[in-house]
Parts: structure tokens; sequence; C-alpha cells
């Protein structure tokens, strides 16, 4: 399994950051998590074809989160016709939202059975022959709107857990099956609580790798380099930039 961090910033993108996606690649598949960046312009830039994208997860609703996907699946439906892909957007008023928002631009759908919108449901999600994917619903939206974590485990490979945002102020919203159940690596957002809060949430995760993304003012001195002295660590912790990639 090999991630690319398309785009590392909090809700406002910076000047190298773009706001949070993260692209997901198992035996030449693809997956997205998230779409806050231009992930059509991104995916074209590095050479990944549209067709090669087999599903997309939206972690919850917010623009930092989803303001890409709308060119993505625009460009999928009327012009790249030969895309093949599921989309998972956090509940069935936003899946109805994002299929009118295409009839506006592109009016109509061009073919259903290949832009297939699906509403997300706690627990195993999605499956395929390379990957499995289970949501587990957080507390990030203030009111009744839902948000979601996911954890992401290729077939007979590696498992990939992704926060999406979290609770303000704290990290108590951290899934416990990220903390308690051993994985290889886990996305970790850093907009919402200190880096001292997530590693005491973190510390005791039985994972190997952590990176640290959604990159805002309040972490600014992980951006610069200033990272204080840390007591030792039980895995890697990294703060990719744009365009990082690393193999898990
Ligand atoms: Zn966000």
């Amino acid at each position: 399994m090999k991630i690319t961090f398309l785009g590392t910033s909090h809700g406002v993108p910076s000047a190298v950051r773009y706001s949070s996606s993260l692209m997901i690649e198992v035996d030449g598949s693809v997956y997205l998590v998230d779409g806050g960046a231009p992930v059509a312009d991104l995916l074209t830039r590095r050479g990944v074809p549209f067709t090669s994208v087999r599903a997309v997860f939206a972690t919850h609703m917010h623009s930092d989160h989803t303001g890409g996907f709308p060119l993505f699946f625009s460009l999928s439906n009327w012009y790249y016709k030969d895309t093949d892909y599921d989309i998972f957007l956090p509940d069935t008023v936003d899946v109805d939202a994002m299929r009118a928002l295409l009839c506006a631009m592109d009016g109509g759908m061009d073919n259903e059975a290949r832009l297939r919108f699906h509403p997300v449901r706690e627990g195993v999600l999605y499956s395929d022959d390379r990957l499995t994917v289970t949501a587990y619903r957080t507390r990030h939206m203030m009111d009744d709107r839902t948000s979601y974590a996911y954890r992401l485990e290729a077939a007979g490979g590696p498992t990939l857990c992704v926060t999406g945002d979290l609770h303000h102020g704290d990290a108590a919203d951290f899934p416990d099956a990220f903390r308690y159940e051993p994985s290889d690596a886990v996305v970790c957002e850093m907009a919402h609580f200190s880096w001292e809060t997530a590693l005491g949430v973190l510390a005791p995760c039985p994972t190997r790798q952590v990176f640290f993304t959604h990159i805002g003012p309040g972490n600014a001195d992980w951006i610069e380099g200033k990272i204080p002295p840390l007591p030792p660590l039980p895995f890697s912790l990294h703060v990719p930039d744009d365009g990082d990639s690393f193999e898990i």
C-alpha cells in the first residue's frame, strides 16, 4: 500500500499546502479519502488515470474535505466515460446535494451505474478484491450531521487508519479501534487539538507509523521544524508535505 498526501493543510489552503486529500494505491487500484485539494488536476498532473480510481470516501462534507470533488466527479460524468467507481458521502442528504450539483453543472447524470453514490454507514462499508474499508462515526460536526474515520485494510496486507476531523479541543474522539487494534499506519488530523494532546492519545497505539496532517497555524512549529525534544515514541512520526508518498 502506498499513500500520497495530495493536500495537507487545515481548512484554509496555504501557499504550499492544499486542503485535505489522501490518495491510497493498492496494486494499481486507487482510492481517495477526502478531496479538499483539486484532485482532478493533481491526479492528471501525476499521470494517475481516472480509470484506476475504484472508490472515493469523504470523512465529512466540510469544503476543505470535499471542495475538489465536484470537478473530479463532473469530468468523470461527461468526459472520462470509462471511469467506474463508488462514491461514499456521509449522509443521504449529501448524496442528493452532490448529484444535484452534477446535474446543475453537466445537465444530468450520464450513467448512474458508473458514478455510484452511497451514504456512509458504520461498520464494513466497502470491499473489493484489494481493499476493505470500515467506517467509524466521529463527533467532529457540531450539529446533527455526520462525520467518519476510516480503517483501510489491504487484502493480506497493511492496515491504514485515517481519523478525518475529530471533536474540537481534545482527542477523546479518536476511535477505540484505532487506539487498541494493531495497524501499520495512522493518519491523524492536527487542526482541532494540540500535538501534545495528540501524542498523549497516540502513544499507546499499536501502530508503526503516524502521520500528522491537516496542518494549521496552531501547529506551525511542526511546519518550521521546531519540534521540541520528544520522549521516545513506539512509532515513527512524520509531518508530510503536499505530494509526499510513503509505503505502508
Ligand atoms: Zn477539516
